[in-house]
């Protein structure tokens, strides 16, 4: 054993050996460019970045240095410089459109989507992804093989409480085999199949598999149901004190999914990291036309307490996706998801997932409104009244958040900034979630975040300032991730290979 495991030690040398001497762009010197990092924001100005074998070596604002030898010199000139955004909330096993059950999962249109897929998040400039609840490992694996693909952390495997949310759309017979990692509950016992020890599905235990498999965080949920998943048990509050423990002794980050007040304040209660949505749902308290006392007070707790925001504003959006007619035509699409399965979304079996949104013969406009008046309309007062405050947003999609064609990769993202810019968010709020607070919050600031000497260079070269427009983030030249070079166009779904 020991001699395979010292083989596989001295493979692994050779390699990074042979990369690091015959990669001819080892050395790239970034010129003339301005420098947008979010931990220096009152010194913007031109400067030169070395990049030296996958890091930033140093970032020079006086430009005073001479060209370091060998390297290959791109000219920064007119343009901005950014690090690599960080979506610290996707789901890459799930397929935008198609249900896991559904035949069209195993068809080479949907192969040829995740083929796509880490480029579709490149092609909008994302270096970072963390997948909040692993089903499939073999999909991330593969993604992390891919010949070009963002960084990708994990949550590992979820922790739902015995038959609640999302478990309980899965069968009964099946879904403790899709959730291995689901908290037992023993006022439940009848209800869980016996071969599931109480002692194996502890938050303790649960953590401790989420850790060994190399996770960073731990996702949980408190959520009661929609649809005709209602009433479904949540946990009580010692359950999640004891999961909170679990994961601080675990060094792991603790999100849980919340996007009620009921939910949140839960969220709040426990001492979470993140909430994983905004708070689109007021229950009793849907149809104030404005934020209560009860409301504010939950959301100044998040403001007192440091917790993250993730707002996934694009939940919603992907839902009204189809309601509005406009979607499938957005010339983006083409960029980030390949022709057959976009025409496959044109199809009227395509829209299937329509149907279960709108069951009766409610007239599509009136699905519409009844979104922007209810859930959305809440969402962006709940997002204006954290900004107002400076709440610590993290940039997070949720794609895809459902089965729904709305949510596409990379896309998704910039249309989320469009959302919170229009909630409410300033664009530096927005440029800050999108690299230092999820890169803090997430404990990966030593790595990547900032553009400074030592970080992993990820970076985005933009033909305009994020600072002044929300559109610079689909002016995009180039992508590095890990200092080498991807032009944008050569990453998009429908460039000719
Ligand atoms: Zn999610």
């Amino acid at each position: 054993m020991r001699i395979f495991a010292l083989l596989i030690a001295f493979f692994w040398t050779f390699l990074a050996f042979a990369e690091s001497t015959s990669s001819p762009a080892a050395r790239t010197w970034i010129t003339d460019v301005t420098i947008v990092s979010p931990e220096n924001l009152d010194h913007i100005g031109e400067g030169n970045v070395l990049i030296e074998n996958g890091r930033i070596v140093s970032v020079d604002r006086k430009r005073n240095d001479k060209k370091p030898a060998g390297a290959t010199v791109i000219s920064g000139k007119g343009l901005f410089l950014i690090p690599g955004l960080i979506d610290s909330h996707v789901h890459l096993a799930a397929v935008p459109g198609i249900d896991f059950d559904q035949p069209e999962m195993k068809s080479e249109m949907v192969r040829d989507y995740f083929k796509q897929l880490p480029r579709s998040y490149l092609y909008f400039g994302y270096t970072t992804l963390i997948d909040f609840a692993v089903f499939n490992r073999q999909v991330l694996n593969d993604f992390r093989q891919a010949p070009e693909h963002p960084d990708l952390y994990d949550c590992g495997e979820s922790l739902p409480f015995a038959n609640g949310y999302p478990m309980s759309f899965a069968p009964p017979a099946a879904r403790f085999q899709f959730f291995p990692n689901f908290i037992y509950d023993p006022k439940q016992v009848s209800s869980i199949p016996p071969k599931y020890k109480p002692e194996d599905h502890t938050p303790a235990a649960d953590v401790a598999r989420v850790k060994r498999e190399g996770g960073i965080c731990v996702k949980t949920y408190f959520e009661r149901g929609f649809g005709s998943d209602r009433n479904l048990p949540v946990m009580p509050p010692e359950v999640l004190t004891e999961i909170r423990k679990s994961a601080t002794q675990a060094g792991l980050v603790l999100m849980i999914h919340a996007n009620s007040f009921e939910a949140q304040k839960f969220g709040v209660e426990g001492n979470v990291d993140v909430l994983a949505h905004g708070m689109w749902n007021w229950g009793a308290l849907d149809k104030e036309t404005e934020l209560t006392p009860e409301i504010k007070a939950v959301l100044d707790q998040v403001v007192e307490k440091k917790i993250g925001y993730q707002a996934t504003i694009e939940v919603l959006e992907g839902l009204r996706a189809y309601f509005d007619p406009d979607f499938l035509q957005a010339k983006a699409i083409h960029k980030v998801v390949p022709e057959k399965l976009l025409e496959w979304f044109n199809t009227p079996h395509g829209k299937w997932f329509k149907k279960e949104l709108q069951p009766d013969d409610t007239p599509d406009v009136a699905v519409r409104q009844s979104l922007d008046r209810g859930p959305l309309r809440r969402v962006q007062q709940v997002v204006a009244y954290l900004a107002s405050k400076d709440a610590d947003f993290l940039f997070g999609t949720d794609t895809p958040s459902a089965p729904t064609y709305g949510n596409l990769p990379g896309l998704n993202g910039y249309m989320e900034m469009q959302q919170l810019q229009h909630a409410g968010l300033s664009l530096k709020q927005i440029f800050q979630a999108a690299t230092i607070n999820n890169a803090r919050k997430f404990k990966l600031e030593s790595q990547v975040g900032t553009i400074e000497p030592g970080k992993i260079a990820n970076l985005v070269l933009l033909k305009k300032s994020p600072l002044e427009s929300v559109d610079a983030y689909d002016s995009i030249v180039t992508v590095w991730v890990h200092g080498r070079a991807m032009s944008r166009e050569a990453l998009a779904a429908d460039a000719s290979k």
